[in-house]
């Protein structure tokens, strides 16, 4: 027998129903009253890969997408050489989130660390080499790309023997110590007919590849001036960081080259002269062989300027601001592992308007990682290959060399687009 409670509880749920269904259909959306799942409920598999439709109103932001990870098995396989602070804390945790790399090999020089880290990330003994050992990585066909985490001055040998020993090579920023090792590198990697990526991290991080996209679509209005900053302060003087025969320079190559990469990256322009000065504190041991303070400025043919600094005795700031006729736009934390927040600011009637944008959080390590994998199964260029680094350490010698002198460096001409880059990353993959 039904009692009051009962009937007034049916009426009430009916006319929920009702109201969610006339809801749905203001949305466009149909409506179920079997109970069971649609595919609304439960996305569709087409092509080996999983979708849902939107369900929320188009006023709100769509949520990710599945990721959709290729089958471990299929993935590209990455060797890390170095196991140091980027590879334990940043790249090797990465592969977790990576859709097309895996890591199946490890290279270093301690082998009890080695053993350990292998352990870890479920790496086999046979595929754990030491540094004299790296023309062995020829017979392991599981190893495809061999990413290059060691002192900047060991990039070269470490690229040149992975490339001979038949893989493609991903190596950290900066590519070298100097425009002569970049072209060494490169030149051997294409004799070896292999791909050569520099791990530069901000051209595949959402938020700076978003600003690029804005600015080069003409939403800031005619670009004027680009400010960046990337400065941290530096602790023991004994670290190779502060050795110039490892590090080849202080916090220009280490810091200082996301200002200069970045603003170049942004443009798709190249800087038609450069002018610099530097200061180091005096008498401070961490400043024995590497600079501390460079301050330069970038002159882009359009007249476009780039004011750029970078400290290993400043707090840490990571800013990029660029300033257009008709609109603004600054990323805090520009330039560091996470925390990136964009805002674009404009006027807006007869207010001035400051927009945060949200863009979702994804690793730009596993980013990078991930294109390298697709440029190696589609044999596309790396959109940052060898060439890209090469300009970086040629601008970076005209640099210093212009605060050696005083005097601003005229740069050769070189008015093609984005000269140095291979394609952007494809988003159908993102
Ligand atoms: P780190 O000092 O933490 O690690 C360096 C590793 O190299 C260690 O495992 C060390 O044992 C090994 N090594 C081999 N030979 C060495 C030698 N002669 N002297 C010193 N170490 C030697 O350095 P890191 O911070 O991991 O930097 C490694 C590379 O990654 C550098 O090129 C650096 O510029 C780059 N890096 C890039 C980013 C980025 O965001 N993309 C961040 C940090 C470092």
């Amino acid at each position: 027998m039904r009692s009051d409670f009962d009937e007034t509880r049916r009426q009430l749920l009916a006319g929920s129903v009702a109201l969610a269904t006339a809801s749905y259909a203001r949305h466009g959306l149909a409506a179920t009253s079997s109970g069971s799942p649609t595919p609304v409920d439960e996305g569709t598999v087409a092509g080996g890969r999983v979708s849902f439709p939107a369900i929320d109103a188009s006023t709100e932001q769509p949520g990710a997408p599945p990721p959709n990870p290729d089958v471990p098995g299929q993935r590209v396989g990455f060797a890390v050489v170095g196991l140091g602070r980027l590879a334990l804390q940043n790249i090797l945790p990465a592969f977790a989130q990576s859709k097309h790399a895996r890591l199946t090999g490890l290279v270093s020089g301690d082998s009890e660390k080695m053993r350990v880290i292998a352990a870890q990330y479920g790496v086999p003994k046979e595929a754990c080499y030491s540094y004299e050992e790296m023309a062995r990585l020829r017979n392991n066909a599981s190893i495809q790309v061999v990413y290059v985490v060691l002192p900047n001055a060991l990039h070269r040998d470490a690229v040149i023997q992975a490339a001979r020993a038949g893989k493609h090579v991903l190596c950290e920023k900066p590519m070298a110590t100097g425009p002569e090792e970049a072209r060494e590198m490169i030149a051997a990697c294409r004799e070896a007919a292999r791909k050569l990526m520099i791990a530069y991290r901000c051209q595949y991080e959402v938020n700076n590849v978003e600003l690029a996209k804005r600015a080069r679509s003409g939403e800031l209005g005619d670009i004027q001036f680009i400010d960046a900053i990337n400065s941290q302060n530096q602790g023991d003087p004994t670290q190779w960081r502060q050795i110039k025969k490892l590090a080849g320079g202080g916090s220009l190559p280490d810091v200082g080259l996301y200002c200069l990469n970045t603003a170049r990256a942004l443009l798709g322009e190249e800087p038609s002269e450069v002018i610099a000065s530097i200061h180091s504190p005096e008498h401070d041991p961490r400043f024995r062989e590497v600079e501390s303070t460079v301050s330069f400025i970038l002159r882009f043919p359009s007249g476009i300027l780039a004011n750029c600094a970078s400290s290993y005795s400043a707090h840490e700031q990571r800013n990029f601001r660029v300033l257009g006729s008709k609109a603004a736009a600054e990323i805090t934390n520009a330039f560091a592992y996470e925390g990136q927040k964009l805002h674009m600011s404009r006027r807006d009637a007869q207010a001035e308007a400051k927009v945060e944008l949200n863009l979702g959080v994804k690793n730009q390590f596993s980013l990078e990682m991930d294109h390298m994998a697709l440029c190696v199964r589609n044999n596309v260029e790396p959109r940052t290959p060898g060439e890209e680094g090469l300009q970086d350490q040629i601008l970076m010698s005209a640099i210093y060399q212009s605060a050696q002198t005083g005097q601003p460096i005229s740069l050769k001409p070189e008015l093609r687009r984005d000269a140095f880059r291979g394609p952007p990353p494809d988003d159908r993959h993102a």
